[in-house]
């Protein structure tokens, strides 16, 4: 796993790169935001540690310039206790996690592994389920190989059950992911969507199905009859 440390105070850097070799990662550190564009212009990163508040800048403009090139690379911002902004803005830029400073170094590892293990989950783009496959970025799903033509709100909803298997997804979260702040949703949408998309995969012979909790929301599972 290589990772890149972006951190203006040499000594807390030089911490931070010591730690993270002696537990088995190849780390390069940057002094200053200009050195970590010119890492990321050469290099890949499985992570990338980021302090905000850098000596030539903002930290938060080299998100942009990791998720344009590899969208998979982990980002934990390294935030100062008195800057809550900073760590919305930075998760919302795009960041993964971050870690208050000063920090414990076991739970700094323990971030980031949590923030290596989450980029397949989080961004495969072809997610299964028995025979059912979608791709997330195509927003095509097929059963045993046969594309199945799903409307938008159907796929979406598809995607969510797929990305929290073996969970109920609630349908409170169903109605956010399906449906904008503008859309005017009847209080049954969300029972029609699913409903629809149970009926379209039984009839495609889909090996799981969706499980329904009556008011409280549904889930996928493997198909029983
Ligand atoms: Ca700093």
């Amino acid at each position: 796993m290589r990772l890149l440390i972006v951190e203006d105070e040499p000594t807390l850097g030089d911490l931070l790169r010591r730690n993270l070799t002696a537990r088995g990662f190849a780390v390069d550190l940057a002094l200053s935001r200009s050195d970590a564009a010119a890492f990321l212009d050469v290099e890949t990163y499985d992570a990338v540690l980021l302090d905000r508040r850098l000596g030539d800048g903002d930290g938060l403009a080299l998100v942009k310039q990791i998720r344009g090139k590899r969208s998979e690379t982990g980002i934990l911002f390294l935030t100062a206790r008195d800057a809550p902004a900073d760590r919305i803005e930075g998760l919302d830029a795009g960041a993964d996690d971050y870690i208050v400073k000063p920090f414990d170094m076991d739970e700094l590892n323990a971030r980031l592994r949590a923030v290596l293990r989450r980029p397949g989950k989080r961004l495969a783009t072809v997610l299964e389920a028995g025979n059912l496959t979608f791709d997330a970025a195509m927003r095509r799903a097929s059963v045993a190989g046969q594309v199945l033509d799903l409307p938008r709100q159907e796929a979406a909803l598809l995607e969510l059950l797929l990305r929290s298997q073996d969970a109920v997804v609630r349908r409170e979260e169903i109605q956010r992911s399906l449906y904008g702040f503008d859309d005017d949703v009847t209080p049954n949408a969300v029972d029609a969507a699913i409903s629809r998309l149970r009926k379209r995969l039984r009839a495609a012979g889909a090996s799981v199905e969706i499980a329904v909790l009556r008011g409280v929301g549904c889930m996928l599972e493997a198909r029983r009859s």
